[in-house]
């Protein structure tokens, strides 16, 4: 029997051009073949005597070939292959198109299943039939076991060219006794306590199920196994982070309750929890690994204020690290005036100025709160008693970075264990829960789930090119209250206009296809690379609007542009202008910044907004309604076919990014893993993220195991398996 690890070029049974094909599909071995899971059945299992088939109805008949030949249609040049069957109570003609070479194959007197639909023409007769040959001439003896392409559930594969469903039904069944190959690695009581079928039965019946019943359990067992590891990895990744130690900073009642009695505002219960949740991770000598999680302008900056305020009180040392200069100093502003009465010394490192003498001051432990861009992660910073980092934005850091600055006081040894700062992360995107406990399942997450009382709803409006001039007139309007508008216009795509992209692609991809734009963050919030910007058609885009603002519309106002082009100090001085006021419109693509406050902008324009996914024109929304003024939100749709509009409409109505989040997620179906690629994750063919219960019930059993087994001694298979697993994923 050929071993499940042989490479596919090895097997002789398989034509070279075959096994080209196969590896195209990512089949690299004769395991991989067994784990190229179906993505749907056809159900042709009813078989029907001949008589009695019945009209639209998809069914099998079995019989014996009377008849066959070619005809070519003189109307359109088709080619038509006509087959009489018989079975014992009758006659069924069947049609199939465009495939002659059928008779060489199905020849008169063999016995052929065939699965298809009846349709009717005077007469029935079967329509394009799948069709496989039962014997060859004499009587045969029919059981569906050897049926491969009708007369069965007959799973339907993910293909590339050449490589047909046919032949992967082939190619599983010819080699599918080396099934009994593997090992099942599930612990035992698991899959008792789960009622999982084995490994082998599952694999069995994914691929030859008797019954739609059979292909559930199937399933769920393939399903439980791909989270099931995922499990494993972040729990063992969590438990690795608290064999580390870090500075026990207690509890200053007193002083918390004086600084939010002091704040400007009311904090929200959902502030108060978060924070206290952090002041509790500080207070214990195991590192804190918190992922804070808010909508924008959910007032994330105040809770790690308060959080900072505590740790340099006990007279440590706090750093916060953001993306860009302009977000730095937008913090070390904020942080300066909310705990000036304080007596804290807070500084602002960012690489632009001469940072010698901070550096010292830092190093000798005389600052206690420092604020900067990636500049903190200079060789030439060093702490003397670093005790909480703090990374805002952190799927715009790569690991290593937000490593660094973590490691800036002591060296984590893997494995060993090392006394290592408090991290809080930052985020403004939304995490659907399922994702929270999958990918993100090594972190304690804090969800401000609530905006500070008395923010006005944006309004969000959908613009038709007839309401066009109206826009304008508002935006005029509102300028010459010497309010600021965004205007976001999307990448021009190379090919096509907004038009032809909108009849090229059938509504629903198109909204699938707007989803993902959005949901390739989601592997940048792990800090791999970024997503590439094609820079030439970003700037086309925004200078074409600039033209027509700045000379046709809007000749009398002030108008800057940004895009994905321009220098970064270039980017940086253009926002920090336009908060200071000197200009009117910013017309930018999708790089205006994440996280930029600029109180006294209240309109954000969104041409072609069907092309972004719902989270991020979300995000685009979020940079108005942050002063006193009321805010507008107008989605320019170039398309106005109805699913586009019932997307745009959610914005309407929601302004949760969190539900909007989940929106965009039932958009792209649970079958959709977005981001499993460039994790390397496998393919969750079979475990949907969407399936929360699942997913928490995996969690347990993994957490349960890990209790009482940690280095999974007693599971040999177990830990081979998930140390495979490790080699080709990361996650983080
Ligand atoms: P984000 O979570 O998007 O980073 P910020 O921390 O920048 O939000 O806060 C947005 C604005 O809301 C800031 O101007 C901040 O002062 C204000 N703010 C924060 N918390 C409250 C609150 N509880 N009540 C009123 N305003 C608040
Ligand atoms: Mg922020």
């Amino acid at each position: 029997m050929i071993p499940l690890d042989t490479p596919i070029p090895d097997i002789r049974r398989i034509q070279p051009l075959y096994q080209k094909r196969l590896l195209k599909l990512g089949v690299q071995t004769l395991r991989h073949l067994f784990y190229h899971f179906p993505h749907r059945y056809d159900d042709f299992s009813k078989i029907t005597a001949i008589a009695d088939l019945k009209l639209s109805e998809v069914a099998t008949v079995q019989g014996k070939i009377m008849e066959i030949k070619n005809i070519r249609t003189w109307k359109k040049k088709m080619m038509l292959t006509e087959a009489y069957v018989q079975d014992a109570t009758g006659v069924i003609k069947t049609i199939w198109f465009n495939q002659p070479y059928l008779i060489n194959t199905l020849k008169r007197d063999s016995f052929v299943s065939l699965s298809g639909k009846v349709n009717i023409d005077k007469t029935l007769y079967l329509s394009n039939p799948a069709y496989e040959k039962i014997a060859a001439n004499d009587e045969p003896q029919i059981t569906t076991n050897t049926l491969r392409h009708t007369g069965r559930l007959v799973p339907v594969y993910p293909e590339t060219a050449g490589l047909s469903s046919r032949y992967l039904r082939y190619f599983i069944q010819i080699f599918s006794p080396a099934i009994s190959q593997f090992r099942d690695w599930l612990p035992l009581e698991i899959k008792k306590s789960q009622r999982l079928i084995d490994l082998k039965d599952a694999l069995l019946k994914i691929h030859f199920p008797d019954s739609p019943e059979s292909i559930t359990r199937a399933k769920r067992r393939l399903a439980f196994d791909e989270l099931f590891l995922i499990q494993l990895y972040v729990l063992r990744q969590k438990i690795k982070w608290q064999k580390n130690n870090s500075p026990k900073i207690s509890f200053d009642e007193q002083l918390i309750k004086d600084f939010v009695t002091r704040l400007p505002f009311k904090l929200t219960d959902a502030q108060r929890r978060a924070t206290w949740e952090i002041l509790l991770d500080l207070n214990k000598n195991k590192p804190m690994n918190r992922l804070l999680e808010g909508d924008v302008g959910s007032g994330k900056t105040v809770v790690a204020t308060i959080a900072a305020l505590q740790i340099a009180k006990r007279g440590w040392q706090v750093a916060l690290m953001a993306p860009t200069e302009i977000l730095a100093g937008q913090h070390y502003k904020t942080m300066q005036n909310l705990l000036k009465a304080l007596g804290l010394k807070i500084t602002l490192l960012t690489g632009a100025k001469k940072e010698k003498e901070a550096a010292a001051k830092i190093a000798a432990g005389e600052i206690q709160i420092t604020v900067g861009t990636h500049a903190l992660i200079q060789k030439t910073i060093k702490f003397k008693n670093l005790a909480l980092a703090i990374v805002d934005e952190q799927h715009r850091f790569g690991v290593e970075q937000r490593a660094a600055l973590q490691n800036n006081v002591a060296q984590i040894e893997d494995g060993a264990s090392a006394t290592i700062p408090h991290l809080l992360s930052m985020t403004a995107t939304p995490i659907p829960r399922t994702l929270a406990l999958t990918i993100y399942g090594d972190l304690d997450i804090s969800l401000l789930d609530e905006l500070p009382k008395g923010r006005r709803k944006i309004i969000t409006r959908i613009v038709t090119p007839t309401g066009r001039q109206a826009a304008y007139e508002f935006i005029r309007w509102q300028a010459r209250q010497n309010r600021q508008v965004f205007v976001i216009c999307p990448r021009i795509e190379p090919t096509q206009d907004s038009a032809a992209l909108g009849q090229a692609v059938s509504e629903d991809r198109h909204s699938a296809l707007a989803g993902r734009q959005d949901w390739r963050e989601w592997p940048r919030t792990n800090g791999l690379p970024k997503r590439k910007e094609n820079a030439w058609d970003d700037v086309k885009a925004v200078k074409e609007e600039y033209e027509k603002l700045s000379k046709k519309i809007f000749p009398e106002l002030k108008i800057a542009m940004l895009h994905g082009k321009m220098k970064s100090k270039e980017k940086e001085q253009i926002m920090v202008d336009f908060k200071k006021g000197k200009a009117d419109i910013l017309v930018s693509t999708s790089v205006v910044e994440v996280g930029i406050d600029v109180p006294n902008a209240t309109v954000m324009m969104i041409e072609g907004a069907e092309r972004f996914g719902l989270a991020q024109l979300h995000q685009f929304r979020g940079r108005v309604g942050r002063g006193k003024h009321q805010s507008y939100c107008f989605l320019f749709a170039d398309s106005s076919a109805k699913t586009t509009n019932a997307r745009l409409r959610a914005l309407i109505t929601c302004q949760n990014g969190f539900e909007l989040a989940e929106k965009d997620l039932a958009i792209r179906g649970p079958g959709e893993f977005y981001g499993s690629r460039q994790w390397g994750l496998p393919d969750l063919s079979m475990a949907s993220l969407a399936d929360l219960p699942l997913i928490k019930t995996v969690r347990q059993e993994a957490a349960k195991l890990l209790s009482k087994d940690a280095e999974l001694k007693n599971y040999p298979l177990l830990n081979e398996k998930l140390k495979d697993f490790q080699t080709t994923i990361h996650l983080e």
